[in-house]
């Protein structure tokens, strides 16, 4: 089930010319759709990473990361000027890439845990690759990044517009990932963008002492929430925070 895409490495420090390009004669451009993205688009990463800070996020990786990765690469074209905004979009088969803050919100809980001396995590864990745009971002601040779909329309979407990006530390699995992937562990951090109610039994096994889980669950008020467990010395803590609106975690592949 896994498959390693085989990109070589290279990833955004940001879009390399937006200055450049713009002197470009018109009829030697590349056709680039409308508003929002393409030449202007660090542009509008660099309002959206404000806002962002405006909202909260203060983890400099985190907005280095945000403001490199090209959201609109990842949602269909009828969609792409909204890519920059702080909603959640369609990704096809019922599924929604996250909202901005709500990637940055949980890259931040994840990075909170232990790091390397260059502040980077190890191995990360994604369940629920979706479209590949968390993946990006994680890939800007792990060392490694497995991410894992149950759908294949989608890992082969996400494999399609990662391929773009040439980013040789994220591996694309194909599978049910309530198992977590046990070759790639332990993690030092998962990372799930769908919820279920109760976290896995394989992801906890799953984590590295000194790891660090973050995501969605229904709690016992009947809502989803973000967990975050700590392990150390084999013991896990949860920590249950602020209310959250995820796809559902399922069973099986499809
Ligand atoms: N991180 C994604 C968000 C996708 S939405 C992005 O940036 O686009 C969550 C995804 O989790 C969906 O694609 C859904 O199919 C997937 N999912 C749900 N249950 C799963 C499971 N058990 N294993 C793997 N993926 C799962």
């Amino acid at each position: 089930m896994s498959r390693r895409p085989s990109f070589p490495a290279r990833l955004a420090n940001g879009p390399a010319q937006p200055a450049a390009r713009a002197s470009t004669q018109p009829a030697a451009r590349p056709h680039v759709p409308a508003a929002g993205h393409g030449m202007d688009s660090q542009a509008v990463r660099t309002r959206m990473v404000q806002k962002l800070g405006a909202q909260g996020v203060s983890d400099p990786r985190v907005l280095a990361a945000m403001a490199a990765v090209e959201r609109h690469r990842f949602v269909d074209s009828a969609l792409v000027n909204q890519a920059y905004e702080d909603t959640s979009l369609p990704i096809g088969l019922g599924q929604t890439i996250s909202k901005p803050s709500v990637v940055a919100r949980m890259i931040e809980l994840l990075l909170a845990g232990s790091t390397d001396a260059k502040g980077r995590l190890g191995r990360v864990l994604e369940v629920g690759t979706g479209c590949g745009y968390q993946a990006a971002v994680l890939s800007c601040v792990a060392g490694e990044v497995y991410s894992i779909e149950r759908l294949r329309g989608l890992h082969d979407k996400a494999r399609e517009n990662l391929r773009h990006f040439r980013l040789a530390n994220v591996h694309l699995l194909f599978g049910d990932g309530m198992a977590g992937f046990a070759k790639g562990a332990p993690y030092a951090g998962i990372i799930a963008a769908a919820g279920g109610a109760s976290i896995p039994a394989a992801w906890t096994d799953q984590l590295a002492d000194g790891g660090r889980l973050v995501a969605p669950m229904v709690t016992a008020t009947g809502q989803q929430a973000l967990v975050v467990m700590e392990k150390n010395a084999g013991q896990v803590r949860q920590t249950i925070l602020e209310t959250v609106h995820f796809v559902p975690l399922k069973s099986g592949i499809a």
